[in-house]
């Protein structure tokens, strides 16, 4: 018995140690953001007391003067920051209401929205991931207001990421949206967390892409990156 609990300690260990390893190495877990179901029982401003708190105690942790007057108002900048800005789209209410048009001018070309600016943070480190999106879809029946597809990508981005599950979580999004699974998704981003520590590499780029309906075949795909491609 006691062996037994001795060998599952170790066991547990090793997973932990490897589930890190895994982590650092950004890999993916599911689609779906990793959420309880308590997510939302606190308002968001008991989210944000309780996060100025805690960010309290890591700034005092570190040995930093919370009396300093440029630095006692941080604990409660960041948790705003955090509850109210750069991971709002953890939240449900957040989601863009998307409204679906008729496609009344039988506009069934390619739809190409490039450049869109992605924020988000690297849900290992709390860092940035800064980038940009490219989305197409070709319409079917229904078309959607061009902004919704910046509002998608902004909502998917406002939360502790990985890029590939942004990226699929935005395709699918789209293809719900948009009733449609002639959808394409590109993102290029630079991630903070391999600029500026561990590798300290400055120059490499992170690109995901997610190809669905018609955006598999070559014809389809090439038109998107080329028009993605133009300057
Ligand atoms: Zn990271």
């Amino acid at each position: 018995m006691k062996l037994n609990e001795t060998l599952l300690n170790i066991m547990d260990k090793q997973d932990t140690e490897n589930d890190f390893e895994a982590m650092d190495d950004h890999m993916m877990s599911s689609l779906e953001t990793p959420l309880r179901p308590d997510a939302f029982d606190l308002t968001d401003q008991e989210k944000i007391t309780i996060i100025a708190g805690h960010f309290k105690e890591i700034m005092h942790t570190l040995g930093l003067d919370l009396t300093d007057d440029s630095l006692k108002g941080t604990p409660h900048r960041v948790a705003k920051m955090y509850v109210k800005e750069i991971f709002q789209g953890l939240h449900p209410d957040n989601k863009p209401v998307i409204r679906r048009f008729e496609n009344k001018y039988m506009y069934n070309r390619m739809l190409v929205e490039r450049d869109i600016t992605l924020y988000s943070s690297c849900e290992h480190h709390f860092v940035p991931i800064i980038g940009k999106a490219h989305v197409a879809y070709i319409p079917g029946e229904h078309v959607i207001g061009l902004s919704k597809l910046n509002r998608i990508v902004q909502y998917y981005a406002r939360r502790p990421q990985v890029q590939e599950r942004m990226t699929m979580q935005i395709a699918n999004e789209l293809k719900q949206a948009l009733q449609t699974e002639d959808v394409a998704v590109l993102i290029e981003a630079d991630h903070l967390c391999v600029m500026s520590r561990g590798v300290n590499d400055v120059t490499s780029s992170t690109i995901t892409a997610e190809y669905g309906g018609l955006f598999q075949e070559e014809h389809y795909r090439s038109e998107f990156l080329s028009h993605i491609r133009k300057k």
